[in-house]
């Protein structure tokens, strides 16, 4: 029984760095990529309309309102996916434990990251609070990050902590999102960051808050230009701002 053990875990190894089956749709592949060309080609690229700045998904060209209202702190942010469907899937997975998807996250990464960030001399993650990372079991933002350094041959920095919890942010918009996070990272060598052009990376992008957080501390710190890459972005439906509310719907006459 061990001896099977052992040998499930050799063959897990072995899957996970040579890979024979799409990490999508478990079909065999036979040219070692994470993801076969069908589903390749069924993932929804974020290769549309973009605002030119946080990189989201917009209806028309152009600025979105929200980096027209209160910019990022980033030089630009960009991601190769949407997240819906498969790719949200995938993020999810990478969330919960599949940590072998790295590799699938930087193979799917790499041609924007290669077009988009030449000017970057350095990577760097988003951390978590020691408990969180503790929870989890890992990083998933610094795993993603370590898998873009040695593919990129860019230097991994190691600089951020984050302080404190902040919380679940999923209901709240960019300038709530930031203030929730006022001062939750704090850059502890900033030696490392001075003068450097930083590539943050991360798996999703909703509001752009998490990673304009850290890219103002890292500029405080005195790095020279900070951008931001992640898999995946939320799409921004209201880029022109939120329709006006519908009035709640009057109640009706309570009837004793
Ligand atoms: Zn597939
Ligand atoms: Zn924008």
């Amino acid at each position: 029984m061990k001896f099977l053990d052992f040998f499930k875990k050799k063959l897990k190894k072995y899957d996970d760095e040579v890979n024979f089956t799409c990490d999508i749709c478990g079909r065999e592949v036979f040219d070692g990529a994470r993801v076969c060309h069908p589903c390749l080609k069924l993932l929804p690229w974020n290769d549309k309309n973009i605002c030119p700045f946080c990189g989201r998904k917009v209806v028309e060209e152009g600025t979105c309102l929200e980096c027209k209202q209160q910019p990022l702190k980033v030089k630009k942010a960009r991601s190769a996916l949407l997240y819906e469907g498969d790719a949200a899937r995938l993020v999810l997975r990478f969330k919960t434990g599949e940590k072998f998807l790295f590799r699938t996250f930087a193979e799917l990464s790499m041609p924007v990251i290669q077009r988009e960030f030449p000017m970057c001399d350095a990577v760097t993650f988003i951390p978590m609070t020691r408990k969180a990372e503790k929870r989890r079991g890992y990083n998933q933002s610094r795993l993603f990050a370590e898998e873009i350094a040695a593919r990129t041959g860019k230097e991994l920095l190691s600089v951020a902590v984050k302080r404190r919890e902040t919380g679940a942010q999923k209901f709240l918009g960019r300038t709530e999102r930031e203030k929730n996070l006022e001062g939750a990272f704090h850059i502890n060598d900033r030696k490392a960051v001075k003068d450097r052009r930083i590539l943050i990376i991360d798996d999703t992008l909703t509001t752009g808050a998490t990673v304009s957080e850290l890219a103002d501390a890292l500029l405080r710190a005195k790095a020279k230009e900070v951008y931001a890459f992640t898999l995946t972005s939320a799409e921004n439906k209201h880029p022109y701002g939120l329709p006006p509310l519908e009035k709640a719907p009057a109640r009706p006459p309570v009837i004793d």
